[in-house]
């Protein structure tokens, strides 16, 4: 059996021969003697001992607690602290770096002895790499899972769907598999297969930072647990690198060898919640990269990775659309049924990519609402659409309503209220030129905070309208009990309202119902003239729909009011 090679650090340099010459005696190979904590990581990446026995008052800046903490989450080479400190602020600061012992100064040989022989019986090193094995490297994954399913979050990790997209941190896990390692074997030995092995494990350690640990599993299989990352790109971006840094050749004598590998890659916690269960998954993912070829990293596959990786890169793209202008607001007219004239307009908002073109807001504002970057949006679309109804007013157009959509995350962030009112003051707009557009579900979701809101609101002179009515659960009672103004007819009912007699009655009664309760009614989605009549016929207020104009930039809706045109 080959001898345990350890390295010791120690700014007493007596005390360290000492211990050295010890060591010898009880059969080890002392690699180094240094006494600092910088020399000391230094060191253990070059010399790569064992085990590091460690002082914690060293000479230099970094003291031993912080450099051991260094050393063995680049290098997991387990570390004895060996000190004549025993206070109680020091022991806390050495339990919270997981030591594999702890010695106080003065000590017996055999003591020390046998702290050695557990920690290394502890980390049982995959011999031929020196990385930990595929025992340390499940236990180290139940370490950081038990951490993470036992966080005091509550059900932080009960996966929903947000978990998905969000920039929720996910530990990525990779299966690394050396693609046709085995012919090495054949054609130039078992040595050189050793290698080989060594060499790809020191290119990997070399080359990966935020690695939690990276183990040597069986013949040519690695894994690794990467710290949590944001984004899956995130991870996506080091699996290539890897497949980069295991490609370049490597000479072995007079040969010259080309190796590449097949990486299978899972996220805690969206592919598993248990150890088991990850590196099942990840293994299948390279068992999947292996069959497109090998050289090649794949994702565990389950269809809401594909449409999740889609997302992310349009999250990322998100959060700089505001700062690089690439959203735009659109006027929609709404027309008063009786006058025939524009008395309203609806903001709605266009994302023009600058690769992907024009993206519907139906797309982007789940996302938006996901990463909560619908906060900022919001406001900005609030902030605008209120700033030009007040420069149209200024312009002389005879005023009219801006309505403007809230979504579901804006509506239970704090202040809420307040800030929707902040704006209207900072652009001098008169509040009742203000209608806010809110859901069903909206309402019914925060039914308390809605109230409260939407009452305070009101008494400042905002109008409410209740959107897409007849879309969801329609209730009226929410209709009674929340201060609404207006109630908008979901266009799917409208385009029913020729073909459906019995949505045709839904909608007559609807328009009767908010009548009595004083609501206006607008008709959304009308495209029809006979839609038109059937509305006019049952004294709908207002009409919005591309009968009369779909949602317009800037100039184009300038250009309507300009034209002052009756529409009916
Ligand atoms: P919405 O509030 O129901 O807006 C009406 C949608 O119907 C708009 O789609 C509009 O272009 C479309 N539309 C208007 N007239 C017609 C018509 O005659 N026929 C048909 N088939 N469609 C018509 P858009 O602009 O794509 O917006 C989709 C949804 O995105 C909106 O539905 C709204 O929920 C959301 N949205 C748009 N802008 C914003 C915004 O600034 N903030 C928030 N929170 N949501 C927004
Ligand atoms: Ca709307
Ligand atoms: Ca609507």
């Amino acid at each position: 059996m080959s001898k345990s090679k350890i390295m010791i650090v120690e700014d007493e340099s007596i005390i360290a021969e000492d211990l050295a010459d010890s060591l010898e005696d009880m059969g080890y190979i002392v690699v180094d003697i240094v006494s600092s904590g910088e020399e000391a990581i230094l060191m253990a990446a070059e010399k790569q001992p064992h085990l590091i026995l460690m002082d914690v008052i060293l000479q230099g800046e970094i003291d031993g607690i912080t450099a051991a903490e260094e050393i063995y989450s680049s290098l997991q080479i387990p570390i004895i602290f060996l000190t004549a400190y025993s206070d109680n602020q020091t022991l806390q600061r050495v339990k919270a770096t997981n030591p594999f012992g702890y010695i106080v100064k003065p000590f017996e040989e055999r003591n020390l002895y046998l702290t050695i022989e557990i920690a290394l019986e502890r980390h049982h090193y995959d011999p031929i790499t020196h990385l930990p094995n595929r025992f340390l490297f499940k236990s180290k994954l139940d370490e950081i899972l038990s951490h993470k399913n036992g966080d005091n979050s509550g059900n932080l990790y009960h996966i929903n769907e947000s978990h998905k997209h969000q920039n929720f941190p996910k530990i990525p896990i990779f299966y690394i598999s050396l693609d046709r390692i085995n012919r090495i074997q054949v054609t130039l030995g078992s040595n050189n297969r050793e290698l080989v092995l060594c060499n790809i494990a020191k290119r990997l350690k070399e080359s990966i930072s935020d690695i939690e640990i990276l183990a040597h599993l069986e013949a040519a299989e690695f894994a690794i647990i990467l710290k949590p990352v944001k984004h899956k790109k995130n991870a996506i971006d080091i699996a290539e690198s890897i497949l980069d840094v295991i490609s370049q050749s490597m000479v072995l004598g007079s040969d010259e060898v080309y190796v590449t590998a097949s990486i299978g890659i899972t996220f805690y916690p969206l592919d598993g919640t248990v150890a088991d269960e990850l590196l099942k998954n990840a293994n299948a993912a390279m068992y999947h990269a292996q069959q497109k070829g090998g050289n090649n990293y794949q994702l565990h596959k389950s269809k809401t990775v594909v449409i999740s990786r889609e997302k992310l890169s349009l999250e990322t793209n998100l959060r700089n659309a505001l700062k690089r202008s690439e959203f735009h607001i659109y006027y929609q007219p709404k027309v008063d049924i009786r006058q025939g004239k524009i008395t309203g307009a609806e903001a709605l908002i266009r994302w023009f990519h600058p690769e992907k073109g024009l993206i519907s807001p139906a797309e982007f504002i789940p996302i938006a609402e996901e990463t909560g970057l619908i906060i900022s949006i919001g406001e900005w679309v609030l902030h605008t659409a209120c700033s030009q109804t007040k420069v149209w007013q200024e312009e002389g157009f005879a005023p009219f309503q801006i309505a403007v959509n809230l979504s579901r995350s804006q509506f239970i962030h704090r202040n809420l209220q307040e800030r929707i009112i902040k704006i209207i003051q900072e652009v001098d707009l008169t509040p009742n030129y203000l209608e806010l557009e809110v859901t069903e579900g909206l309402v019914m979701q925060n039914e308390r905070a809605a109230s409260r809101i939407m009452k305070a609101w009101q008494n400042y002179g905002i109008k409410i309208s209740m959107d897409d009515f007849g879309k969801g659960y329609s209730s009226l009672s929410y209709l009674r009990e929340f201060p609404f103004d207006v109630i908008k007819i979901d266009k799917s009912f409208i385009h029913n309202i020729m073909a459906d007699s019995k949505t045709e009655a839904i909608t007559i009664a609807i328009i009767q119902m908010a009548h009595s309760l004083n609501l206006k009614v607008v008709a959304e989605g009308v495209e029809t003239q006979a839609e038109l009549e059937f509305l006019q016929r049952h004294k709908c207020d207002e009409i919005q729909g591309y009968l009369f104009g779909p949602p317009l930039p800037i100039s184009k809706f300038e250009q309507l009011l300009k034209e002052g045109k009756k529409y009916i």
